[in-house]
């Protein structure tokens, strides 16, 4: 991991000093441009690969701690919104009041699943919208492990082509996609790792879709509440020099 993503690092890290030259000609600052697309295309294809080997060789662990869960959600919202506009698609995010705003899970892995799904209804979505609502309910009375008392639940829905019923088994699994999938590109692999991420956080990651209607893929998680805590103020983002 660490072999393959440094040298990554390397090229996205000077690409990105270098559109701040103000002495690069239009035409430089369009290839420097175009390397960090490339690249951040090629890192996001190398990380879901190495998810995907740690995964099969039993190596993923929960890296659990507590973060704010609104601030998730709009961080989401934020990344998605100028996708969606540039696709003249509406994107709708809807956070129940049952969500509460601090929580213990691991972040990056919800954080993985919810891009994975968002990314996708965008991706495959050329006229409608994507409403992404999310909720939480309470586990309490079930058997609980490591104080794990919500259920977060998060349907993200779209009104693309949809799945066909032969195909929604084999696209949870890895390197399959169906033939709009092959079309749009990409590697199969997000959801198979979406789905195990699910199951290792206590849920499960299901689907249902009509072709030529749409697809509402549904995540459930278990979380555990927590305090709030000072130190999960974000600091303020500074420029880097
Ligand atoms: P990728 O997006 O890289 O192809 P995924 O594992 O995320 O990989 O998805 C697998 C396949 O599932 C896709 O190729 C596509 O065929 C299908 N799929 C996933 N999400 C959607 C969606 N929102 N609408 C239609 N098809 C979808």
């Amino acid at each position: 991991s660490h072999e393959i993503r440094t040298p990554m690092n390397a090229i996205l890290g000077f690409a990105q000093v270098l559109t701040r030259d103000a002495s690069l000609t239009h035409r430089q600052a369009e290839h420097v441009r175009i390397i960090i697309r490339s690249g951040e295309h090629l890192l996001h294809l190398i990380n879901d690969i190495l998810d995907m080997s740690k995964i099969e060789a039993g190596r993923i662990i929960l890296n659990e701690s507590s973060f704010c869960l609104h601030d998730l959600l709009d961080d989401l919202e934020l990344m998605f919104r100028s996708r969606a506009d540039a696709k003249a698609l509406q994107l709708l995010v809807e956070r129940d009041e049952s969500v509460p705003r601090y929580a213990t899970a691991d972040e990056g892995k919800l954080r993985q699943v919810l891009v994975n799904l968002i990314g996708n209804a965008v991706k495959f979505m050329e006229i409608g919208g994507v409403a992404v609502r999310v909720r939480a309910e309470s586990d309490a009375g079930k058997t609980v492990v490591d104080g794990k008392t919500l259920r977060l639940v998060a349907e993200v829905e779209d009104s693309g082509p949809g799945i066909a019923a032969e195909d929604i088994d084999m696209i949870f699994d890895a390197f399959q996609q169906s033939a709009t999938g092959v079309k749009a590109g990409g590697t199969g692999l997000g959801l198979a790792i979406s789905r195990k991420f699910a199951e290792m956080m206590g849920g499960r990651l299901t689907v249902t879709s009509r072709v030529g209607k749409g697809s509402c893929f549904r995540l459930e998680v278990l979380l555990a509440p927590a305090e709030e805590i000072a130190a999960l103020e974000k600091p303020a983002s500074r420029r880097i020099t």
